[in-house]
């Protein structure tokens, strides 16, 4: 009998989490064979930026993998596949012809796409997304899948890879997979080994305001833009000056990036939501090196405490058809909750 196999990619840069496997274990419940793909892209890291300190953590990864396949091969009723095939790329393999540069006039084979790839992410990550793009595109047409599997947490690359596969013509679903959190809200990351406890424990400001803003579109029903970021800056604000009143030894300095309010599709800044569209709420902070770092807090190995870790995150408001189309009873519990929050810090 001839059976139609469906191949699932997720592409991944390694230094896995519980996020890179969420995005696994959703492929195997929907397609036959999954491919996880491990390679640290270089030409999607600026010429200041980490690619040679990036995590590598080759045995760790294979671990997790294996030890995800064995819960899935123990689930036959719920899974259709497992991770069949692990592809770890040589950079000789994915730039046949020219080394692979990170300068922004550089010569070599590129996918650009503009406006898209200059906001956001893109305004302090110059060559980012032709990099991003550029590697997806080759993965893609290596691959072949039928479907392809990023996370939430980096909204903007999933906006740049539907434009990629319509622009140019590609022929994959875009499968995009709720963000993985710590307990206390953190996105997880595999740059957040370098925060180190301190800077650890104050980067939940990056969530938390992402949630005011998120309960101002939700619970007090609110579109524009003043109304909805409002909140959420003065909770950074605030956030900020606690630490400022810090003496060295324990104060952790951060630096908000940017806050965005933005169409979903084009990513373009927005007034007023459209309650018809939704909108992306996304931040990223910039948590600064350790001022007077004490015993224990040099990570020295990956230079935790000595570098800057720029945190990225985000939160989709739906249609407003969509959030009142009876919510789930923990959604609104969630809800709830948010107001007291937003409440309890009201002037
Ligand atoms: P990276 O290895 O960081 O390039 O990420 C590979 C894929 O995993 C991308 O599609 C990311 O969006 C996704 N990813 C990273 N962190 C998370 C997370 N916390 N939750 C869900 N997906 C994630």
């Amino acid at each position: 009998m001839l059976e139609r196999r469906t191949v699932g990619l997720v592409p991944t840069m390694g230094a896995l989490h519980a996020g890179h496997l969420s995005l696994a274990r959703q492929a195997a419940l929907e397609c036959h064979e999954v491919f996880f793909s491990i390679y640290v892209n270089p030409t999607q890291f600026g010429v200041h930026e980490d690619f040679g300190s990036y995590p590598r953590t080759w045995d760790s990864d294979l671990a997790q993998l294996e030890g995800l396949n064995t819960e899935l091969l123990s689930n036959p009723e719920k899974y259709k596949g497992y991770v069949t095939a692990v592809f770890a790329p040589t950079t000789r393999a994915m730039y046949p012809t020219l080394p692979p540069s990170s300068e922004i006039n550089a010569d070599g084979t590129f996918v650009t796409i503009k406006p898209l790839g200059t906001l956001l992410e893109g305004a302090s990550r110059p060559v980012f997304f032709r990099g991003v793009a550029t590697v997806c595109a080759k993965l893609f047409n290596i691959v072949r899948a039928e479907r392809v599997y990023f996370g939430q947490k980096d909204i903007q690359q999933t906006a740049i890879i539907k434009r990629l596969i319509t622009d140019l013509h590609m022929d994959a679903e875009v499968r995009i997979i709720p963000t993985e959190r710590e307990p206390d809200g953190l996105a997880m990351s595999s740059r957040n080994v370098y925060l180190g406890e301190r800077r650890r424990r104050v980067a939940v400001t990056l969530p938390t305001a992402l949630r005011i803003a998120e309960t101002q579109y939700l619970a007090a029903e609110a579109t524009e833009r003043a109304r909805i970021l409002g909140p959420a800056l003065e909770h950074i604000a605030e956030a900020i000056a606690a630490q400022d009143g810090l003496p060295n030894a324990q104060r952790v300095n951060m630096e908000l990036d940017y806050l965005s309010l933005a169409d979903p599709e084009s990513m373009e800044e927005v007034d007023v939501v459209d309650e018809n569209r939704g909108a992306v709420l996304s931040a990223a902070l910039k948590m600064l090196p350790l001022e007077d770092p004490q015993s224990g807090e040099d990570l020295s190995e990956s230079g935790g405490a000595s570098r800057a870790v720029r945190l990225i995150d985000n939160i989709i408001l739906p249609p407003r058809a969509i959030v009142t189309m009876g919510m789930a009873d923990d959604e609104e519990a969630r809800i709830e909750k948010l107001v007291e929050v937003v409440e309890e810090k009201a002037p």
